[in-house]
Order: structure tokens, then sequence, then C-alpha cells
């Protein structure tokens, strides 16, 4: 411990820090729901489904303070125990060269923290979103998507990372090098995604011939929205929560909706989520939100240069010499607070993004569909239905249900109004 060095009082303050915040907003939100119901808001929760809610969302919320305790007192222990150090030594040892070595590092840190992780993740699926009857994954399903996310981790995550260790290790440049390069990858899989990622966790069925096939294709003929093709994804096979829809990429779209929210949802309602989806696209937002998290991503690299040329940045976690890949490790304690501060600028966009997607949805379909959507599925998925603020700003990437409702009144009043 060395109270002297700035790099350790940031570092500590950072962690403790984000801590004891999210402790915080979580705390204020269980607390809303003991708030009466605001007027909008009364028809579409009754007593019950607040009650469960508030069980559920206090059960979710004791699982991730117990979570996040654990890591931080594993991380606490490693950190004043020395652990850092040990690593640095025994992974030199293995005789790797010094690229791979501070690739290897960083790999063991990753999988040890994945493991760790395990028991909480099974709990979380098989204890509390069981209970409350979301779970439909079996420990198959929930075993192979984390052996595929460790392999895709592998054949994707690892060249990349060691072209960063690389870059930082050899360049004068290295955060613009670094910065064009997770540029060039995100890119990538933006596109890669739906085409190859997605598939690997997820069935997609073309949609039949029928009612729901031509309305669909008619709404995308009068948004001029061109669809290659509209398929069905089974989340079932996960959670009985229904998600919205995701449409690709490129010149001709591929549309894909989740068999839970197809059967829990009248084709009007579809039709409004649907088209609030190509709003998103219409609308040009996932290109500005990529712009915001590829600044982001500068901005990160930048400050990352600076850490990496002082020695004092690892000697607060007790390490001699400067390894980049420990040095990254590092980085990300101390990034912490700055990555929220980002983060409720990038929430705040997403938010604003969703009442104007929401407002194209409106205008194409009219409101009353998409406001019965968005009640079905915030109390099927037992949403909060009065958030605090401070949890609103953190972590929600949609507006509140009774800022979404009130919107859609305003405008669809007004529609009402225009003349014919
Ligand atoms: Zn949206």
């Amino acid at each position: 411990m060395n109270l002297s060095n700035p790099w350790f009082l940031a570092a500590l303050i950072a962690i403790l820090g984000v801590f004891h915040l999210e402790m915080i907003a979580k705390l204020l939100n269980l607390a809303r729901y003991g708030l009466p119901l605001p007027e909008r808001l009364k028809g579409v929760f009754d007593e019950e489904t607040v009650k469960k809610g508030a069980e559920y969302a206090g059960k979710s919320a004791r699982l991730d303070l117990i979570q996040n305790a654990f890591f931080l007192a594993v991380l606490l222990g490693f950190w004043w125990a020395g652990g850092f150090a040990w690593l640095d030594r025994t992974t030199a040892a293995w005789g790797w060269g010094e690229l791979w070595t501070q690739v290897a590092v960083i790999g063991v840190i990753v999988l040890v923290k994945s493991l760790l992780s395990l028991p909480f993740e099974a709990w979380d699926t098989f204890g509390v979103e069981a209970e409350f009857g979301f779970n439909r994954t079996t420990p198959g399903t929930f075993i192979l998507d984390r052996v595929k996310g460790m392999l895709l981790m592998l054949v994707l995550g690892v060249p990349l990372l060691a072209l960063i260790v690389w870059f930082f290790q050899t360049q004068p440049l290295a955060a613009v090098w670094a910065w064009l390069c997770v540029t060039g990858f995100s890119l990538l899989m933006t596109w890669l995604s739906p085409r190859l990622l997605m598939p690997l966790f997820l069935k997609f069925t073309p949609l039949g011939e029928g009612s729901l096939r031509t309305a669909i294709l008619a709404l995308a003929q009068r948004l001029k929205f061109p669809v290659a093709d509209v398929s069905v994804v089974d989340g079932s096979r996960r959670s009985s929560k229904a998600n919205a829809f995701f449409a690709g990429f490129g010149k001709t779209k591929r549309i894909a909706l989740f068999d839970t929210l197809v059967e829990k949802h009248t084709e009007d309602e579809l039709l409004a989520v649907l088209a609030h989806e190509i709003g998103h696209c219409k609308l040009r937002h996932v290109p500005v939100q990529i712009t915001i998290g590829l600044a982001e991503t500068g901005l990160m690299f930048g400050l990352l240069h600076l850490a990496l040329q002082s020695p004092a940045f690892f000697q607060a976690f007790g390490v001699s010499g400067r390894p980049v890949g420990l040095g990254l490790v590092f980085f990300a304690f101390l990034y912490q607070p700055l990555g929220l501060l980002l983060g409720l600028v990038s929430s705040a966009v997403s938010r604003r993004h969703e009442f104007q997607a929401d407002a194209f949805a409106a205008d194409a379909c009219t409101a009353p569909p998409l406001m019965t959507a968005l009640k079905k599925l915030s109390t099927e998925n037992l949403a909060h239905p009065q958030p605090h603020p401070l949890t609103v700003a953190l972590h929600y990437s949609h507006p509140p249900l009774v800022e979404r409702l009130a919107a859609l009144e305003k405008r669809n009043a007004s529609a009402n109004v225009m003349p014919a």
C-alpha cells in the first residue's frame, strides 16, 4: 500500500466509488416500488404485478450486490497480497516471449474472472430467473453458450488483443493504431454479427406465408424499407422474456422477430414495434451510436497511452517495470468512473433515439398499438414501473414506460386534431 502514489489513490477511489454508487442506485431504485402509481400506469400495473416486480428486483439486486462485493473482496485481497507482481513473475517464467506473455496475463485474468462468475450466472438463470418463470435455458444450453463464447473470444478476441499489446509495446503512436484497429474490428463485427455470430446462438427460421408476413412486407414497402427476408428467432429456448426485433445492416435488411414476441402480441402491435425498429434505421441511429462509441474508444486509448508511460502507475499495483498486459488490466480499474460518466451521455442519446423511433412508429402506424405493446412488454418482463432517475441515468438505454406513454399520447392527440 502506497498512499503517496496518486495512481494508487485514484484506483482505490475509482473501485470503491463505483461499487458504492451502484449500490446506492440500486437501493434508491428498490425504494421506489413503494410509491403510489401515477394515473397513467394505473390500468397497466395491477397490485399483484407491482408486488411480484418488487420481489424480482429485490432478489436480482441482492444477487448483484453479493456478486459485486465478492469480486471487490477478491480484487482488493489479490492486490494487497501482491498478487499482480506474482502473476507477472509466473507468466514471465513460462518463456512465451514479451508479446504472448502479456496476452497470457490478460487471458489468465479473464479466464479466472469468467470461472468465478459462473456460479453467480447459474444462480441468476436457474435461481432468480427460474423462480419468476422467465428461465427456459437448460443446463446444456447454459454450458454450451459459455463454451461458444469462450471459443469466440479465443478466435476473435485474442488476435485483436495481441495486436493492441504489440502496438503499445513497440509503436510511439500506439493509441492511434489501436484506435484504427478497434474501429475496423467493430465495423467488421456489426457486419458479421447478424450473419455469423448470432446464428451461432440463435436459430433463424423463415416466417411462414400468412397475414403477418404479408402485413410486414406491406409495411416495409410503405416505409420504403427494403427487406430481404423475415425470420423468427428461437429466443424462447433461453428465456420467456419477450425481446424486440433486430434488423440486419446493409442494403437488404433482414428482419428477425423473437418467437416470444410473436406469441404474445397482436399483428397490429408487432407491426408497430417493427415500425419503431425501422425508425431507428431510417433516422440513422446506429451510425450515431457507433460514432459516439468510437470517440469514447479514442479517448480511452489516449489516456491508456499516458498511464502506460508512468512507472508509478504500475507501482500502485505492486508491479515493477511496465508490462503492457497488466497495464491494460489496471487501466480498466481506473477507467471505470470515467466510463460511467461517458455512459451517461451515450445512454441519454439512446433514450432520445427511442423517443424519436416511437414518434416514427406512431406516425407510420398510429400510436395506440405501440402503446399497448410497450405496456405488455413492461408488465410481462416485470419492468420497474417508476425507476429512480439515478438508475435511469446510469443504466437505461430506453426511457421508462411512463415517459414513453406520455410522449406517445401527446403525439396521438396532435395527430387526431390535424385536418384529414
Ligand atoms: Zn428502440
